[in-house]
């Protein structure tokens, strides 16, 4: 017997007609390509979502086309999101920071038709032109402006193709399942893979991050999410604004400390996204500026693990609850988010933040398990002690990649994320490594990611860490550190040593420590270890 309740299916566009219906006076404040500030609503984004719409239809373009962006976090770009994907098109975000011949990889895999930029990649757009024959129309994100034209005398404008068009239009219904966005993994090895979201995944996660024990996104919520609209989807958070009905700030390209700390303060930000690079880069421009950060309730920091240290001064200077969360391309991304639970009211600071510190654990609508190998169907208990290879599924979790007929799921349905991880009985999470980045001494495994965190200890001195494999004539691999250092910092090799001595087994301490410049990183700001391996791991065979 069926269930007597209506049948609606869920649809991007059912967001945005929510948030123009009962959130219609709602802010949502975004920096431009030119640094200047538009203060627009969620009534005003419907609005021209539709007209942009229908400026699509008019280019004849048609449903399950493939509509590129490459454009910072804007109000364009977010009305644009939901006329491309409202109106049955597929919006495929693309990484500006992905080097040119990825980026004519993914455009031509994908079958990009047009192409969205701001001006800020106009050089990268006339550089790889020649190389994309599939792109039909390329669209500035902005009014008419001769520069551009200049540059690329085909371009069209958003602003002039939206003001042509008026909001009379009803947005199509279709089945749930049907594509909606496009995102292609970052590609640290071989080509970029295409994670294909489709309406209904996209609307269970973004009900899944607004929970409560998730993000905890409400209409009181002022929420501006740093990570890019092209890393996976900003986390979800454009989608799950419009169905709560918080206000957005949208930074725009400054994505530095200083602008990052006046939107907070100027907009009184509640909560914001990003990598852990970013809130460095913020915590270090609070301080200068002498900004107390107030308004700031959560921060969510993923992508990387989070170090204890930001925990810490986001707790203890700020009063700002860090939410550390986990999660992949593939996974739309949240994965698991670190909230606590009753039972750890009682405990003291220092025991909460190791709650805080681990990856959190799944939302409904996910599942994880631990497996002995890679692509196994061997499970390993869920005990918290045990370390092996995370799987996960669920609702919003890829089941085969854009263009490949076959599945990316081991044979008994699970996706294997490539990381090596403990869970424990609540089904919290800890991320040892990548499967790839593990370090095997004498038979024995070693954390690259236990030891970064230890160097990042040193906060006064040490920016970024990496920690890698380097060949050994006795065994096999031995930890070295790679680290960069704050321009005045005076720290020694000798001790940081002595450091590690304190924090781990003698086997597992770094056999070398170098002090580098700069740390390659990849475009979303993961650091490229393929790179630093193979600059650095014969060193240990040459000494
Ligand atoms: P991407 O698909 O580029 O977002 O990369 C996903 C990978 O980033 C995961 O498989 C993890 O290895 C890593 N990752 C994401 N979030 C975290 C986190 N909070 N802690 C540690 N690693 C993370």
């Amino acid at each position: 017997m069926q269930g007597r309740m209506m049948f609606q299916p869920l649809l991007i566009s059912s967001f945005i007609e929510h948030a123009a219906q009962y959130h219609s006076d709602t802010a949502v404040i975004s920096k431009n390509t030119d640094l200047s500030m538009t203060h627009t609503t969620w009534s005003k984004v419907a609005n021209n979502a539709k007209r942009f719409a229908k400026a699509l239809n008019s280019l004849g373009l048609q449903a399950h086309h493939r509509i590129a962006t490459i454009a910072w976090n804007n109000h364009r770009h977010l009305e644009a999101w939901y006329a491309i994907s409202g109106n049955q098109m597929i919006c495929h975000t693309i990484n500006p920071r992905l080097f040119p011949e990825q980026l004519i990889f993914i455009i031509n895999d994908a079958q990009d038709r047009v192409i969205l930029f701001d001006k800020t990649f106009l050089p990268l757009i006339v550089a790889v032109k020649a190389h994309i024959p599939l792109v039909e129309h390329f669209i500035c994100l902005s009014d008419y402006d001769t520069d551009v034209i200049e540059a690329l005398p085909e371009a069209q404008f958003y602003d002039v193709l939206v003001t042509k068009q008026n909001s009379e239009f009803n947005w199509p219904i279709f089945d749930e399942t049907t594509a909606s966005s496009l995102c292609y993994t970052s590609g640290t090895t071989g080509n970029p893979k295409g994670a294909l979201y489709s309406h209904r995944s996209t609307a269970l996660h973004s009900m899944a991050i607004a929970l409560p024990d998730s993000m905890g996104l409400s209409a009181k919520d002022v929420m501006m999410p740093v990570v890019p609209m092209f890393h996976v989807n900003a986390w979800g958070t454009p989608y799950a604004a419009a169905m709560v009905g918080s206000t957005l700030v949208l930074p725009g390209p400054g994505l530095d400390g200083t602008s990052l700390v006046n939107l907070i303060d100027q907009y009184q930000v509640s909560i914001a996204l990003g990598v852990p690079t970013i809130w460095q880069g913020l915590l270090t421009a609070a301080k200068n500026m002498g900004s107390q950060l107030s308004s700031m309730k959560r921060n969510v920091v993923g992508g990387s693990a989070c170090p204890a240290s930001m925990i810490h001064t986001f707790k203890d200077v700020y009063n700002c609850d860090t939410i550390h969360a986990w999660g992949m391309t593939e996974t739309s991304p949240l994965g698991t988010a670190a909230q606590l639970k009753t039972k750890h009211l009682g405990l003291s600071q220092e025991e909460q933040t190791y709650v805080r510190l681990s990856q959190g654990r799944p939302p409904f609508g996910v599942s994880l398990r631990l497996c002995d190998q890679e692509q196994g169907t061997n499970t390993i208990p869920s005990d918290g002690k045990q370390t092996g290879n995370l799987q996960i599924k669920g609702h919003w979790i890829i089941d085969s990649y854009f263009g490949k007929d076959q599945s990316a799921l081991t044979i008994d349905g699970w996706f294997d994320t490539g990381d090596i991880a403990t869970v424990d009985m609540d089904g919290y999470l800890r991320i040892s490594d990548r499967a790839k980045d593990l370090i095997k001494s004498g038979g024995e495994w070693i954390s690259s990611v236990e030891l970064e965190n230890i160097a990042l200890d040193f906060t006064n001195d040490i920016s970024m860490a990496a920690v890698i494999a380097a060949k050994h004539p006795k065994w096999d691999e031995r930890p070295i550190l790679i680290a960069v250092k704050h321009a005045e910092s005076q720290l020694t090799e000798a001790e940081i040593l002595e450091y590690y001595a304190k924090k781990v087994a003698k086997w597992q301490i770094p056999d070398e420590v170098i002090f580098v410049q700069s740390i390659p990183l990849n475009g979303t700001g993961k650091i490229l270890k393929k790179e630093l391996r193979e600059q650095f791991e014969h060193i240990l065979l040459e000494e």
